[in-house]
């Protein structure tokens, strides 16, 4: 699930910054040891065996250091992974691993802002689930929640990694921004979406149903803002709900599928 990859790659990160503390602590403790012993040195003068004393006293402070060093580095580790974790509960859908409304809204407004300089085309896509309220009812509440799992790990698989973000925007609504295409490009990646979902058999537990969702596309313009093009595409989501679900609307209103 997205969730996992994303607690993976924020693993090496932690595992890295460990690393460099652990590196940090000791080098700082050899350098005070050098310091404390060129002042010992000062103060009471060359002591018989020089070069043994400040080998000495840097194999004494290393020992001491190490172990040391050692315990804040796996604290510091420790520290880092439960932010790292609480960061990736805040951001994430509990459910389905996906970004939550919140995380989502933030992602957008930052492409919001970069598009006044890169000139990007990003489109915003809204879709809901048909009838989802007949599966839950058909099935129970547990299997409409595994449906709603391998939804979004299926539209996760669809699209296109790192230039797609999804997250869920509540009940069995998903969202999705997709970043530098046109509209001929973002209506092809919904209706591929659209048609993998309706094509798509789910089975848990002995079970087997299909689902089929409905799709709204907006244009994000910067003149307008993120709640305007998310309004649009909410518009868009209801006329597909009305034409007969199972299809995608966008601007100006376009194909419709079977
Ligand atoms: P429509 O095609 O008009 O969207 O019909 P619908 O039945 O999908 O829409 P409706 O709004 O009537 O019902 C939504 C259903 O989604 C009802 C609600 O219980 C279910 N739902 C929302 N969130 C969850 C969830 O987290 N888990 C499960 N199992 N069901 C959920
Ligand atoms: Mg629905
Ligand atoms: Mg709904």
């Amino acid at each position: 699930m997205t969730q996992g990859y994303r607690l993976l790659e924020a693993d090496t990160g932690a595992v890295s910054r460990a690393l460099i503390f652990f590196g940090f602590v000791i080098a700082a403790a050899l350098s005070l040891s050098v310091l404390f012993a060129v002042l010992v040195i000062n103060m009471f003068g060359v002591p018989a065996g020089n070069n043994d004393f400040m080998l000495m006293t840097v194999v004494i402070a290393a020992c001491v250091a190490s172990p040391m060093a050692g315990l804040a580095a796996q604290n510091q580790y420790r520290v880092d992974r439960y932010q790292t974790t609480l960061e990736a509960m805040a951001s994430t859908d509990p459910l389905t691993g996906l970004l939550n409304r919140r995380s989502f809204k933030t992602l957008a407004e930052e492409e919001l802002a970069r598009m006044e300089r890169t000139q990007n085309s990003v489109y915003v896509a809204l879709f809901d689930l048909d009838h989802f309220k007949a599966v839950n009812d058909t099935n129970g509440h547990a299997f409409g929640d595994r449906v709603l799992i391998a939804i979004a790990n299926l539209s996760h698989a669809a699209l296109r990694g790192p230039f797609d973000r999804l997250g869920r925007w509540g009940g069995e609504e998903f969202i999705i921004l997709l970043s530098d295409v046109n509209q001929q490009q973002a209506e092809g990646v919904c209706e591929r979406l659209r048609k993998r979902i309706a094509g798509t058999d789910l089975s848990f537990n002995g079970k087997t149903t299909r689902v089929s969702a409905s799709f709204g596309l907006a244009k994000l313009r910067p003149e307008d803002g993120l709640a305007a093009c998310i309004d649009k595409a909410d518009g868009f989501l209801y006329e597909a709900k009305n034409g007969g679900r199972n299809c995608v609307r966008s601007e100006p209103k376009i194909r419709s599928a079977a």
